[in-house]
């Protein structure tokens, strides 16, 4: 079972994947919990490349290829292991992510995306969760990072709004995919609801 988090930055994503990964292993399952751009060594070597320095050294097409090389890595390092082990994984982004960011927000580069995609990914996780959430409140509730980690989380709340709409659109295309979940809510609850989805999905 390959389970993917989508949402934008602040979303709370990343608690909810950990949540479910700690659920499933309460419950007896082994699973895999991994990140994306990262989920193997050398995707991490690419995610600190295109998180750090200058934005303006590549172009968004040569972005698009970092990315898609790190995917790539992920999926035959950690990712297809994992599955073929019998594992759930569970990881913090994938393909859609880069069908936003890269795809929607960096010029009309949506067609090239799906293309690489389908040349060297052709994977889409079983199920993915959709964390929905307003990018003011999520920057209210001081769940957006402010840390200046990286160049992404400086571009703005019409950014973030962009990227909302993009995953909103990617869900409704894609429905028997997607769950999409309302993230403006105690994070109990958001794990709650994710799990009854999830688990009958993993057999229990
Ligand atoms: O999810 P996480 O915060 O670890 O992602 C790191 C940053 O990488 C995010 O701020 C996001 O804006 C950016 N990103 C991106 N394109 C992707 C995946 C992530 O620009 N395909």
């Amino acid at each position: 079972l390959f389970i993917s988090f989508e949402g934008i930055d602040g979303s709370g994503k990343s608690t909810q994947g950990q949540r479910l990964a700690e659920t499933l292993r309460a419950a007896g399952r082994e699973a895999v919990l991994t990140r994306e751009p990262g989920g193997s060594p050398g995707a991490e070597e690419i995610r600190r490349l295109v998180l750090t320095g200058d934005p303006a050294r590549w172009s968004a097409e040569t972005e698009l290829l970092l990315f898609t090389a790190a995917r790539r890595d992920h999926l035959e390092r950690t990712i297809r292991p994992a599955l073929e082990a019998d594992r759930i994984v569970i990881t913090d982004r994938f393909a859609d992510s880069t069908r936003v960011y890269q795809g929607a927000t960096r010029g009309d580069l949506r067609d090239t995306v799906d293309r690489l995609h389908a040349l060297m990914i052709g994977t889409e996780p079983d199920l993915t969760f959709l964390i929905d959430m307003d990018p003011a409140t999520a920057l209210e509730r001081g769940l957006a990072r402010r840390s200046g980690e990286d160049r992404f989380e400086d571009m703005g709340l019409g950014f973030q709004e962009t990227l909302r709409a993009g995953f909103l659109d990617l869900a409704a295309k894609a429905p028997e995919r997607f769950r999409v979940i309302d993230g403006d809510r105690a994070p109990d609850e958001v794990a709650a609801e994710i799990a009854a989805i999830a688990l009958p999905r993993a057999g229990i």
